[in-house]
């Protein structure tokens, strides 16, 4: 580096720097945020294809600061990813949404399966096991209407580790569903050695229907062989009634999306549940 000239050298380092100090920066507010309770757990509707029923929900995390608005997870998951405060989040992400699912039940609302993301991270580190368990005791949320969402590069690393550890959460009586599919590299024939619930179709097949024949063509084939597999088939990402009526004539099992409605805090979301009345 010193060959190429003081200058050149010292314009590099100092973005890099920069870059390193926002970084940090956000770290600390991260960490801080974390301590003080500004994280917030907003949830959206997963419903039934044919019924159109509210049936479960998907967990998303926000950062309330009190400074900025909400700020997504975009812009934070992927520091928490890099820095492992996506351990502290993810634990906490997942005890908010037993403790909120069990006031749903105490509230008298009927029970949904609520989806919680599970990072590679998580996975990598292997005590998710413990964390469940823990987080379904002291919450007294039913095991069977927990499900964790985890992404194919999640599984694909580590593989062996990680059908033991698939296995163990099944036999804990949680269900388990793989996120963003068709993003990631495995195969449907490679999954189906997986003890898995649920397949996600990814957004990005959704958005351009009717439009793009081969994203149709594919969003079928994904729920046609998720269903000979064994799996049921949810769709990301509706927001067309085009989208809908082509997923319900390929049999997909549910959807989430924008049609119905973005993540909302846990009030408005049991507001849309009663809305839709008990049957
Ligand atoms: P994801 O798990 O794929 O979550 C779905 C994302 O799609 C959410 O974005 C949701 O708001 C958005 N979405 C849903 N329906 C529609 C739609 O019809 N149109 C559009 N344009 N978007 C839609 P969000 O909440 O911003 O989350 C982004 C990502 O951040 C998530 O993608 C997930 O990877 C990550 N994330 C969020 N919460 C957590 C968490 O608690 N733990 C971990 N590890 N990751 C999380
Ligand atoms: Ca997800
Ligand atoms: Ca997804
Ligand atoms: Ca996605």
């Amino acid at each position: 580096a010193k060959d190429q000239g003081r200058g050149c050298y010292a314009y590099f380092s100092e973005d890099q720097t920069l870059a390193a100090r926002e970084r940090i920066a956000l770290e600390t507010r991260l960490r801080r945020a974390i301590e003080q309770g500004e994280l917030r757990v907003f949830y959206q509707p997963q419903m039934d294809i044919e019924s159109g029923r509210i049936v479960g929900a998907e967990a998303l995390v926000r950062w309330q600061d009190p400074i900025e608005e909400l700020i997504p997870p975009l812009r934070f998951i992927p520091i928490a990813e890099e820095t492992g405060l996506i351990l502290e989040i993810g634990a906490w992400v997942l005890r908010e949404t037993c403790r909120q699912g069990r006031l749903w039940l105490d509230a008298g609302l009927p029970p949904l399966t609520l989806a919680v993301n599970v990072s590679p991270q998580q996975f990598r580190r292997g005590d998710i096991s413990a964390l469940v368990a823990t987080a379904l005791n002291e919450t007294g949320f039913p095991a069977e209407y927990l499900e964790l969402e985890m992404t194919e590069s999640g599984l694909l690393e580590n593989q062996d580790n990680v059908m033991a550890l698939l296995n163990k959460l099944r036999s804990q009586g949680i269900r388990l569903a793989i996120d963003d599919f068709g993003t990631g590299f495995s195969s449907l024939a490679y999954l189906k050695h997986f003890p898995l619930d649920v397949l996600k179709i990814d957004k990005s097949f959704i958005d351009d229907i009717p439009n793009l024949q081969d994203d149709m063509e594919i969003a079928a084939t994904i729920i046609a062989m998720g269903h000979i597999l064994g799996f049921k088939v949810l769709a990301e990402g509706v927001e067309t009634p085009e989208q809908l009526a082509f997923l319900r004539e390929k049999k997909c099992d549910s959807y989430q999306g924008y049609i119905k409605s973005p993540p909302v805090p846990a009030e408005a979301f049991a507001l849309l549940l009663r809305e839709q009345g008990f049957e």
